[in-house]
């Protein structure tokens, strides 16, 4: 980044709700169906149809708005939003305006151990359109499947600075939406993503400076790219003279390159009315106070709890709460785990390195946080140091076996066998004669060498507090 400019970015996430019925009809909303097989008059938009508001939405949105600490409207409308496209067969699609259902939330993030909020403009409700196909002949062909299914959009305030702090934002927006389950959030099926607002000024500048959208990009990597690679377009269009056009550029993944699609609209150009076949949404306290007590534990209230009961560092609670699932996994295995700390250690470390390996956006654990609690009490007790430690839990990883029965079978447990370690300390003494003398001379580092020696011929299961008083004991003999 360049240190003229600073960069200046609001984003609008569209989440697909799991409702089972779509928004205005009773279709299915299930991923994947064969093209074309859940449509009915009223999602094709044919004419003389009438919507029916599928109120699972309403509750919904409203849930996602409360967990984003949003106002909740108490008259909400719909309204027409006008344009033709292919995949909009109604050439409208029913969205709302001026009373959305959600205004004003924030959500807290963490980026570089600094805490900053992100504001939240407002969560519509909407009707996502269908889906074209550009098969290989050149010819495009239309899959309605998608037309109708809920969505909520989210719209950011422009507060956010790199896309470091993007990411941050989308985990974190991704992760309350998951925990309050109203959307699966899969991101390689389209039910997360996200367009991105771009626009650059010079630091210290108010005006802020013309902006770019960036439209539909849906995974974190491809969102990351597209905002540095944007960023450096407008700082070079700026530079050489030019100015940047409000325009929505297309983002190719493939060649790492965004392209103009078209300028971009103002909402005076889509003709917004209010849609005459659908009533207000009223909205009453009491239905909102029942949306507050249906929340569960969010994630910036589990991360002040891991914090204060069992003295986890900021860093690893707010890792572990970035997915229900960890949380979960955590809390769970913090019933029968002598040390939550520890544990969390472990998770931070080998637990990461294999999830971060497998290809699947959702964190899957192939074993309970209890299992990992009994893996974990092997090394708080000594019986196991950290090094085998990542042995069994690769092995539970593969193989889901039990940590306790592998450890016995294989004999993996600590030497703390006196006998038997003087005589592997004493055998290492005896053939390292020269290290010996290092030591005796005062060299502190050459004991560590051999510690190192006595741990390579027990393949690292001799106890190290016991080698090392050992081997201090038997040379000084
Ligand atoms: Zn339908």
């Amino acid at each position: 980044m360049s240190k003229k400019y600073e960069v200046v970015i609001g984003l609008e996430v569209h989440v697909e709700l799991k409702t089972k019925s779509k928004i205005f009809c009773g279709c299915s909303t299930v991923f994947g169906a064969p093209p074309n097989t859940q449509c009915c008059p009223v999602c094709l938009g044919l004419p003389g149809t009438l919507p029916v508001l599928n109120e699972k939405v309403v509750e919904y949105a409203v849930l996602a708005g409360l967990a984003t600490n949003c106002r909740i409207t108490r008259k909400g409308k719909q309204d027409r939003k006008n344009y033709f496209y292919p995949d909009l067969p109604k050439a409208y699609q029913i969205s709302q305006y001026d009373h959305p259902l959600c205004e004003e939330g924030y959500v807290d993030i963490e980026v570089q151990d600094l805490s900053k909020r992100i504001g939240i403009t407002r969560i519509h409700i909407e009707e996502d359109a269908g889906k074209l196909i550009h098969d290989q002949q050149g010819g495009t062909l239309i899959d309605y499947n998608r037309c109708g299914v809920p969505l909520i959009e989210i719209v950011s305030e422009p507060d956010i600075r790199s896309a470091e702090e993007a990411k941050a934002y989308l985990q974190k927006l991704r992760a309350i939406l998951l925990y309050v389950d109203v959307s699966d959030c899969k991101m390689n099926e389209g039910s997360f993503r996200c367009d991105v607002n771009l626009s650059i000024r010079e630091y210290g500048a108010k005006a802020f400076g013309t902006r770019t959208e960036m439209k539909n990009l849906n995974s974190f990597n491809s969102i990351n790219r597209a905002i540095e690679n944007e960023t450096q377009r407008q700082i070079r269009l700026l530079e050489s003279g030019g100015k940047v056009v409000q325009e929505s550029r297309r983002w190719d993944q493939d060649k790492n390159k965004s392209f103009s699609m078209r300028s971009k609209e103002d909402a005076h150009d889509y003709r917004y009315f209010p849609d005459p076949d659908l009533m207000p949404i009223i909205i009453d306290e009491a239905y909102i106070e029942n949306g507050r007590g249906q929340l569960p534990p969010l994630p910036d209230e589990r991360k002040a709890n891991y914090i204060e009961a069992y003295q986890l560092s900021q860093y690893d609670a707010e890792q572990i709460v970035s997915s229900k699932e960890l949380a979960d996994f955590f809390e769970e295995a913090a019933i029968s785990v002598k040390s939550p700390k520890i544990a969390a250690n472990i998770m931070m470390t080998d637990l990461m390195r294999l999830i971060s390996k497998s290809d699947d956006e959702d964190v899957v654990i192939p074993f309970s946080g209890q299992s990992f609690a009994s893996l974990v009490n092997l090394i708080v007790d000594g019986e196991i140091n950290t090094s085998i430690a990542k042995k069994v839990i690769d092995k539970m990883w593969k193989d889901g076996i039990d940590p306790v029965e592998m450890v016995e079978k294989e004999g993996l447990k600590l030497i703390k066998d006196e006998s038997m370690l003087t005589a592997v300390v004493t055998e290492i003494l005896e053939s390292h004669e020269k290290v010996v003398q290092d030591y005796l001379s005062g060299k502190e580092k050459a004991l560590q060498s051999l510690i190192g020696q006595v741990m390579r011929k027990t393949s690292g299961k001799a106890d190290p507090q016991m080698t090392k008083e050992l081997i201090i004991k038997l040379i000084k003999k």
